[in-house]
């Protein structure tokens, strides 16, 4: 077994005959080894425990967790390195430090404490503005509705008072009212929007650290299209809430099937890897989302880019493929691509979105390849 532990003391072979306190002479001591030995297997399966069942906390991700606390698994059952010293030769310990492994699992879990009710924290004041958000509308809303009540109340007792003079100065003051009504709604909508738009995109981030597993494309390790709708869907909400402006880039690379038929299979897969890490370089803003559509077709979100902004972004992928070279054995191979795009408008579904975004890049391809064209 990997996990076999290093006897501290020299190791008799005992297999040929019976166990010495079986013979009477090591009645005591031998069950007493065998105790502690025991004590450590236990103790290198709780490491091990806690290591495989580590999860990402923050920036520390789950792979480096699970990665020291197996080396103190290693460490406790047979001597191996002490974790953070690997790289300084990796010689075995020349004997277990416990209070340094006592010392690493508490700071662990102090800090495990910590990330969670700081995230727990956090999320709990994203939810309360929201709910305060809501509760100050509705409360807002009430006390604009019994205002425009009572001046409907003044305004019938006018009318029925037979005074033209009255009628006009009720008239006059319900228009005044309903003038203020409709300019703080709109007030109201405007910050409601703004404040929504925080929290959701507060949100927004979380949700993005918890989807990152499984949201990548095997091939190329950027986000694949299932990811890309979520965030499509995403970005279609907050850009009618918050007004946030959004740009799609659809890019498809010209001519893909004569690399696969001049090439080969493997030659297409490698140029689709590199356009993949170009177009990642190319987009690299927390907001900017790259994820391959399907095929050799790209998809980019630009997070507050305007179809302004759009028009030089565009340019990028294009210019980046022209500078690329693919080697893949003896072959140097060049590609370059098409591009359409798009910004969002406010309340139009993802589909029709990405729709647009796709009319553009055919224009591109009939257009000649090799370029860039905004939907109309
Ligand atoms: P256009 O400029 O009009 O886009 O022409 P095209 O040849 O790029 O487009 P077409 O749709 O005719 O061909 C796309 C090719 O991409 C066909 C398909 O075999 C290839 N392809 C799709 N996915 C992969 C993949 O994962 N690896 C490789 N090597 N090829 C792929
Ligand atoms: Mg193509
Ligand atoms: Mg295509």
């Amino acid at each position: 077994m990997f996990w076999r532990k290093r006897r501290e003391e020299p190791v008799t072979v005992r297999d040929a005959e019976p166990p010495p306190w079986q013979s009477g002479t090591h009645a005591v001591t031998q069950p007493e080894d065998d105790a502690a030995n025991d004590a450590l297997d236990a103790l290198g399966a709780v490491l091990r425990a806690l290591a495989r069942n580590a999860f990402d906390l923050g920036d520390l991700n789950a792979k480096s967790i699970e990665k020291k606390l197996e080396g103190w698994a290693t460490h406790i059952l047979v001597c191996g390195p002490v974790p953070g010293t690997e790289e300084s030769g990796g010689a075995r310990a020349p004997r277990r430090n416990f209070n340094a492994m006592v010392r690493a699992v508490t700071e662990h879990r102090k800090f495990e404490r910590e990330y969670v009710s700081t995230t727990i924290t956090e999320l709990r004041s994203t939810l309360w503005s929201f709910v305060t958000t809501l509760t100050r509308s509705l409360g807002a809303e009430e006390s604009t509705d019994t205002r425009l009540r009572e001046r409907v109340e003044r305004l019938k007792e006018a009318v029925t008072s037979d005074s033209y003079e009255a009628l006009r100065a009720e008239a006059s003051l319900t228009a005044n009212v309903l003038a203020d009504v409709v300019h703080e709604r709109e007030e109201r909508a405007r910050r409601q929007a703004a404040e929504l738009g925080k929290t959701l995109r507060s949100l927004r981030e979380q949700l993005e650290e918890a989807n990152r597993e499984g949201a990548l494309d095997p091939l190329t390790r950027i986000y694949n299209r299932k990811t890309l709708e979520e965030v499509l869907e995403r970005s279609v909400g907050l850009s009618a809430l918050a007004r946030e402006p959004c740009c799609l880039l659809m890019i498809d690379v010209d001519h893909f099937k004569r690399v696969n038929d001049h090439y080969g299979h493997p030659a297409g897969d490698a140029v689709l890897k590199e356009v993949a890490d170009a177009l990642v370089r190319c987009f690299p803003r927390r907001g900017d989302v790259v994820a391959r559509y399907g095929g050799e077709e790209f998809a980019v979100v630009l997070t507050g880019s305007t179809m302004e902004e759009a028009v030089r972004l565009a340019e990028k992928p294009l210019q980046a493929m022209r500078a690329l070279t693919v080697k893949h054995g003896a072959h140097a191979i060049q590609v370059t691509v098409s591009v359409g795009y798009a910004g969002v408008r406010t309340g139009e579904l993802a589909d029709t979105w990405i729709e647009r975004a796709d009319k553009a890049l055919y224009a591109a391809k009939t257009g000649g390849r090799n370029r860039a064209v905004a939907a109309t």
